[in-house]
């Protein structure tokens, strides 16, 4: 009988913690391989050795998420090509900057019946206008690709504390299905939404809303108008979604990857805190100063989504229409003061 094979491209935080769930998952069901490759973005640890080299002696990933087993069934492999060779399903998360390398390198490479799944959350800017990641996969290895995205901390689904998650997919509900199969435990649920590009949308704007919340922390404006800079994302989150592909549908926003993604990374999120120490530093402490020094090789998505989504709105002549988007652009790059995050006008989006 045909097992699928599936191989994890990134190995981050999240990476890292999805390859824990879909190594146990492989291991329970019979049609998928026990075997689950990991491509690892190779470096050198400061004790001299390989990172692939200390994942596959420990099991664990020491750099990125230390103190978790992710199953011995999953593989660290520091080339590419190799990674994905025998794989046909494929699930890419890596920081969003990183996807159109790892395409262009992998483009011509996969053959045969192989599907994706991106839980990339970032879009990229292009000539024509913006492109999702999954479209990214699409267009440059000829595969259709899915989304999986939700309020999913990954450090919390790494001690199996319970959340959700939603997968959207573009045609073929039996391919969503096997996706869920993969992912979904009893600590992580997963549901299926025809509506790929809402669900993707919603993973990548919610990361400038976080932005604009670490502002609102920093300043110690209070929970009334972090709420408030939620809501008033989360309205120009729907309507940018809209404006950029018409079918997206409103009741996505209330999935897992929606409302609640806003929520959990407002919370708690990366984003949140690297914001929150900007805006205490009266902007005078740059993002990627802050990012290296509090992450640890992790990254931060909303500021360059805040950019992206910038040049977008700016192209199209809709900077008016989101004022909360466009403001954190203008404050991450110190062309505003982060008080501003309250000051705009028109809060209707
Ligand atoms: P991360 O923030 O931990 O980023 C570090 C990863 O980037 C490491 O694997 C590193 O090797 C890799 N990297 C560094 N330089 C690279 C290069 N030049 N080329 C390729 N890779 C390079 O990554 P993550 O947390 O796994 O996030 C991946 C995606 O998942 C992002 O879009 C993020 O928004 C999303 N996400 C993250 C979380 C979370 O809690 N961490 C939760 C949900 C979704
Ligand atoms: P941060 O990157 O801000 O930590 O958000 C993680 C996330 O996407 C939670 O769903």
């Amino acid at each position: 009988d045909f097992k699928s094979r599936v191989t994890v491209v990134g190995s981050g935080n999240w990476g890292s913690v999805a390859a824990k769930l879909i190594a146990s998952n492989a291991l329970k069901l019979p049609s998928f391989h026990d075997e689950v490759r990991m491509w690892v973005f190779e470096e050198v640890l400061p004790n001299g050795e390989k990172l692939t080299d200390v994942i596959n002696k420990t099991n664990e990933n020491v750099k990125y998420l230390p103190g978790i087993k992710l199953g011995r069934n999953v593989v660290a492999d520091p080339d590419l090509e190799n990674a994905v060779k025998e794989a046909n399903m494929l699930v890419f998360v890596t920081p969003h900057q990183f996807m159109g390398g790892i395409c262009k390198k992998l483009k011509g490479k996969v053959t045969g019946e192989v599907e994706a799944i991106s839980l990339v959350k970032g879009m990229e800017v292009k000539k024509e206008g913006p492109c999702m990641i999954s479209s990214v996969i699409s267009k440059e290895l000829g595969i259709n690709s899915c989304v999986l995205m939700g309020a999913n901390i990954a450090n919390e689904i790494a001690v199996e504390k319970f959340s959700e998650a939603t997968v959207g997919y573009r045609e073929s509900r039996e391919i969503a299905d096997t996706w869920v199969q993969l992912f979904n435990t009893p600590y992580f649920m997963v549901t299926p939404v025809h509506d790929v590009e809402g669900v993707e949308l919603c993973g990548t704007l919610k990361n400038v809303v976080a932005i604009a919340a670490g502002f609102v922390d920093g300043l110690d404006m209070g929970n009334n108008t972090k709420a408030a800079i939620m809501r008033i994302g989360l309205r120009e989150m729907r309507a940018l979604s809209k404006l950029l592909f018409p079918s997206v549908k409103d009741s996505t926003f209330f999935e897992s990857c929606g409302v609640a993604d806003v929520i959990t990374t407002c919370l708690g999120g990366r984003n949140r805190r690297v914001a929150e120490a900007f805006a205490q530093s009266g902007g005078k402490r740059s993002f990627d100063e802050l990012e290296a020094e509090m992450l640890q090789g992790q990254k931060l998505q909303g500021v360059s989504t805040a950019r992206e989504v910038y040049e977008v709105l700016n192209h199209c002549g809709w900077l008016e229409m989101f004022p909360l988007f466009s403001t954190v652009h203008q404050i991450c790059t110190g062309r505003l003061k982060p008080e501003a995050i309250v000051h705009y006008r028109d809060h209707k989006a």
